[in-house]
């Protein structure tokens, strides 16, 4: 086959290809472009022989189009890199454009570059990404609602379950566990109707936390009754924040419309020390004990017990 005929052939394949394929000089002077090329870019063959980069794209685009071209000259390497080209109407496209060396004579070398549009592909995988990270941020919201309890918006009996396991195999942190009950409340929903009643709850629960550091917890563990983990470090500490406690709950009335209803809690609290071994059940065994005596005892009061 005439050399004529073989060129014939290779740019009819090449101008069918829907890849834009460039060629360049040693000087990166286009040389020749296919169809896909012409249409990418809305420029004519004859318009862009004998041009660079720089005489037809803009200057954001010139910079990405000539960084690979000088390895593969200088160095033979094949480069792959992605880049963002822009139509003439403005729209990017992203495409991977591969090119190599072509080293036909020590005086004639060439680059050769095919370029692949996956503007498509990599529009899905941003959407993708965006989807996992929306549904790692649902995900995340429906833990913290499924943990929560809705009407005083502490930690939930379930969450204290959940965490149990921690908390028991922490033999290196001393806590207190509370068991708190209000009193009476009963008598609350009897008097003033089941509204106030969860209104009572929700007052304690946030009169409550503002006695709290960080690092405490509180869980709503039943109907009336709160599991207090406090971060102490002995029992002297822990019987004085328990005490604290109580007696702001006592000194701090719901005060709703015209209404100010006192309200105490009996809390039994257990003392767990650095290093001591914690089996949870029998906290809240002995710390229910010490609540049951304070409730005997005449209730707005602290009972306590050492693991
Ligand atoms: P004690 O001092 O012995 O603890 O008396 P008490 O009245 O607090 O205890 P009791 O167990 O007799 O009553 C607890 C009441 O708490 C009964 C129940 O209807 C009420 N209760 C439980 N959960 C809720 C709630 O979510 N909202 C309201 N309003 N009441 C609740
Ligand atoms: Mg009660
Ligand atoms: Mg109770």
């Amino acid at each position: 086959m005439s050399n004529y005929k073989s060129l014939s052939i290779a740019t009819a394949v090449l101008d069918i290809l829907p890849n834009p394929v460039l060629i360049k000089n040693a000087s990166l002077e286009y040389v020749w472009i296919n169809d896909a090329f012409e249409r990418l870019f809305s420029v004519n063959r004859s318009d862009v022989v004998g041009k660079l980069d720089s005489d037809l794209f803009p200057n954001r685009q010139v910079a990405q189009c000539n960084g690979g071209d000088m390895r593969v000259l200088n160095h033979g390497e094949i480069d792959e890199s992605v880049e963002t080209v822009f139509e003439k109407s403005g729209l990017p496209k992203e495409m991977i454009t591969r090119k190599s060396k072509l080293v036909i004579s020590e005086t004639e070398v060439y680059l050769v570059g095919v370029m692949h549009d996956i503007t498509d592909v990599t529009r899905a995988n941003e959407a993708l990404v965006i989807s996992e990270t929306k549904l790692q941020e649902k995900a995340q919201e429906l833990a913290v609602l499924a943990s929560t309890d809705a009407l005083t918006g502490c930690l939930n009996r379930r969450a204290f379950m959940d965490s149990a396991p921690a908390i028991s195999e922490n033999q290196f942190q001393s806590f207190a566990l509370l068991l708190m009950d209000l009193d009476k409340f009963k008598s609350i929903n009897d008097q003033y109707g089941h509204e106030i009643g969860d209104r009572t709850l929700q007052h304690f629960t946030n009169e409550t936390k503002s006695q709290l550091l960080p690092s405490d917890k509180l869980y709503r563990y039943g109907g009336e009754e709160f599991v207090l983990l406090l971060d102490v470090g002995n029992q002297q500490e822990a019987a004085q924040r328990a005490d604290q406690i109580r007696s702001h709950i006592s000194n701090t009335p719901l005060i709703e419309d015209e209404l100010s209803i006192d309200l105490s809690i009996s809390i039994g609290l257990v003392f767990k020390d650095k290093g001591s071994s914690c089996n949870l059940d029998e906290l809240l065994h002995s710390a229910d004990e010490c609540l049951y005596k304070a409730k005997d005892g005449g209730r707005d009061r602290v009972e306590m017990a050492a693991a």
